[in-house]
């Protein structure tokens, strides 16, 4: 869900919103059975928590607003101030605030210095949400519904910017914002590094190849490039645990990125699905996978003249090129398979001149 500039993911449903409602009211109900508590909701988050509160609540009790203001955008600030205040005499009574959240305690604050000169006989503070990661305060909570970690949410009467307060479940901010992530596919020389370095200036994406990186390795001598080296030369895939381990390192370094092209990952569905999963760790997706179809004449003919100028041994040997066609058919063909049952895989023609490529390219990632 998009709120102006802001992605939510779903995070509290309304059932078990209500749920938690029930609870704390049927543990207030127990506690104040005997008393004709005042419940006091602070305005405008609450007013949703307080509604169904006291529908649920089955003895009789009056209920109030007070209205504050705690925070500005996504960050509680310091800076709080009374708008509404308290209308009604409330000397020897039982008030319940109902907050629908309390992170920084800031709004508590101003809660208690508003209460301590009406001689109440009793405040108890009930919180639907609480952060307990933010909480500064010593203030006592007396009564708390969930606690959630310390990220922004929106929907049940909380807002952004004056957002989402009708939402009747909870979102939650995404850390990432909107990524879009592509897989470049297709055999050997199909042509998707070439494509991929064009496509990542125009789209403002980091590009990762993992034979680069492989190749990065074998030139600076590292254990990774050492190990990796005995397979590239024969044709061969490179173990996935390797290959996934150094994959979500790259992802890692790149923890601004706008977005990937992934080019020569996944070869496996293995690889396929650490990817999903790592993606989903960012609140990310695979938005497509596109497979660049080339005949295989002419993919060997393609490695075979790079091979006169790309100093890599694996280009060198028409048996070698071979291989990694058969091993690309063999292994690594079927994670098509898998991103079309995620409907996902879109198939483009990558024979003709790179520019026309690139056109055919740019029209499915402009549709993303
Ligand atoms: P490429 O530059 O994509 O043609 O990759 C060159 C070689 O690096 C491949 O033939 C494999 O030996 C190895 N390699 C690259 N990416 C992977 C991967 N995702 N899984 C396993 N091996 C890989």
């Amino acid at each position: 869900m998009k709120l102006q500039d802001l992605h939510f993911k779903p995070f509290i449903s309304e059932e078990k919103i209500l749920d938690t409602v029930q609870q704390m009211v049927d543990t207030i109900a127990a506690d104040l059975k005997d008393e004709m508590p005042i419940f006091v909701g602070i305005l405008n988050g609450s007013f949703m928590f307080v509604s169904d509160f006291v529908k649920k609540y089955p003895h009789p009790c009056e209920v109030t607003f007070i209205k504050l203001a705690s925070y500005d955008g996504v960050k509680s600030t310091e800076d709080i101030q009374r708008l509404i205040g308290l209308t009604q005499d409330l000397t020897g009574r039982t008030v319940v605030i109902l907050e629908d959240i309390i992170d920084s305690g800031n709004t508590l604050a101003e809660v208690h210095r508003i209460f301590k000169n009406e001689n109440v006989k009793q405040l108890l503070i009930a919180t639907l949400f609480y952060k307990p990661d933010a909480y500064k305060k010593d203030f006592k909570l007396h009564y708390v519904g969930m606690e959630i970690p310390n990220k922004f949410i929106v929907g049940y009467g909380l807002d952004y910017n004056g957002l989402g307060r009708d939402i009747p479940s909870v979102y939650q901010l995404k850390t990432t914002q909107h990524m879009t992530n592509i897989v470049l596919f297709g055999p050997p020389g199909s042509g998707k590094g070439t494509q991929a370095n064009l496509l990542k200036n125009k789209y403002n994406l980091v590009h990762i190849s993992t034979g680069d990186v492989f190749r990065y390795n074998i030139k600076n001598e590292t254990a990774l490039g050492t190990l990796a080296k005995s397979y590239i030369d024969k044709g061969e895939l490179v173990p996935d645990e390797v290959t996934i381990d150094m994959l979500n390192a790259e992802v890692e370094k790149n923890a601004d990125a706008k977005g990937f092209i992934f080019d020569g990952f996944p070869r496996t569905n293995a690889q396929a699905e650490a990817l999903d999963v790592l993606m989903s760790t960012k609140d990310s997706q695979i938005n497509t996978m596109i497979e660049l179809e080339v005949e295989d004449e002419i993919l060997v003919e393609r490695l075979v003249e790079r091979g006169k100028t790309s100093g890599r041994p694996d280009d060198a040997d028409e048996g070698v090129i071979r291989n990694r066609l058969k091993v690309y058919y063999a292994e690594t063909a079927v994670v098509a398979d898998y991103y079309a049952a995620q409907t996902k895989h879109i198939v483009v023609n990558g024979e003709g001149e790179i520019q026309e490529i690139t056109e055919r390219l740019g029209k499915v990632i402009d549709t993303l």
